[in-house]
């Protein structure tokens, strides 16, 4: 049985990005794999990615890193960017994992474990995790990268960009030994001076545009599609769906697809939200329920079992999230255990 709704997943695609974004920046691309890769699987990202060069992955958690490590093997570098939590220095140690460290509680945990390579995280305006600049610590045994990460970078046009890149260049430069890491996917498209030595993309790997709309330069990754389960011809002055959330004022042909909130397709998509089939963009109509939604396929050429393209190459993961009032990282990290995975190349 082929699954009727279904996650694929182009890793030719995600190598056209990993490549296009060195390209763009000119230094080595550090992909973050935090949160199951953006919900597109952390191993056959990861996998594909060192297959193309890559060498060092970011993840969040520590249970990511000691997952992603188990998987992978140990070449690879991983950095947690929650840092040495708690008491997770053992757990880090064991899975050669390498904590960055957000603040002075961490540095004392880390080193009264012997904790060995490490990153460090300086704040230069985001206010989350991060020492001040005028509090950055002495270089520490074992310090082998510095970050920081931006608040504005898919608006190039934010002045803010530039004070948090200087601030990073003035305070980095005391760490003369570390690998200086400045710029997410949005950093990527801001100019060579925001490159430092390596980057650091996660949106932009997977598809998702800089500005939180598709770029050009790269390519679509995840494609989500389910199938028509009910075609019906809908008599004008009937509604569809909870609430009577949609009243026909002429007669429509509607399929019932079957994803719905419980697979990720955000409520609040109705009533803007659209999907790709035969070859057209169809409104959903009504509101989005737990197992399926409703389209408006009037006047097309459309059966039972054709699949509709939740999002993909054809409706870009940005748009659809745009409709639904969010961004592609939530859409993307949304995405339900109902479907069924699949990869191509
Ligand atoms: C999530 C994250 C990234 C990747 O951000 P994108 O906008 O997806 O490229 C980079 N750095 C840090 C610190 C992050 O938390």
């Amino acid at each position: 049985m082929t699954a009727p709704a279904s996650l694929s997943v182009d890793l030719n695609a995600l190598s056209h990005n990993f490549h296009a974004l060195e390209a763009l920046t000119g230094v080595p691309v550090h992909p973050v794999v935090k949160a199951n890769a953006y919900g597109l699987g952390a191993v056959p990202v990861a996998k594909r990615l060192m297959a193309e060069g890559a060498r060092t992955f970011f993840v969040a958690r520590v249970n990511e890193g000691v997952a992603l490590r188990e998987a992978i093997g140990p070449e690879p570098t991983i950095y947690v960017l929650d840092g040495c939590v708690g008491d997770a220095a053992e757990t880090l140690k064991a899975a050669d994992l390498r904590p960055i460290l957000n603040h002075a509680d961490q540095i004392a945990a880390w080193r009264t474990a012997n904790g060995g390579a490490c990153g460090l995280q300086i704040d230069t305006g985001m206010n989350r995790l991060g020492f001040r600049p005028e509090d950055a610590p002495e270089p520490l045994d074992g310090l082998d990268l510095v970050m920081s990460h931006l608040a504005c970078a898919d608006d190039p046009a934010e002045p803010m960009n530039r004070r948090q890149r200087d601030a990073f260049a003035a305070v980095s430069a005391r760490y003369p030994n570390a690998l200086k890491s400045f710029a997410n996917s949005g950093g990527c498209f801001l100019g060579p001076d925001y490159a430092f030595d390596a980057v650091r993309p996660g949106i932009c790997l997977y598809g998702g545009g800089p500005e939180g709309r598709p770029d050009a330069r790269l390519k679509a990754v995840a494609t989500l599609s389910a199938e028509i389960l009910q075609l019906r011809d809908l008599p004008a002055g009937e509604t569809v769906g909870y609430s009577r959330g949609f009243l026909a004022d002429t007669t429509r042909r509607i399929a019932t697809v079957g994803a719905g909130y419980a697979d990720g397709i955000f409520r609040s998509t109705s009533p803007k939200g659209q999907v790709w089939i035969a070859g057209e963009l169809c409104p959903l109509l009504g509101r989005v329920s737990m197992d399926v939604i409703a389209v408006d396929v009037t006047g097309l050429d459309v059966s039972l079992g054709d699949r509709v393209e939740l999002f993909g190459a054809n409706r870009p993961v940005d748009d659809a999230a745009t409709a639904a009032g969010t961004i592609s990282y939530e859409l993307l990290t949304s995405i339900g255990n109902r479907f069924e995975r699949t990869y191509l190349g």
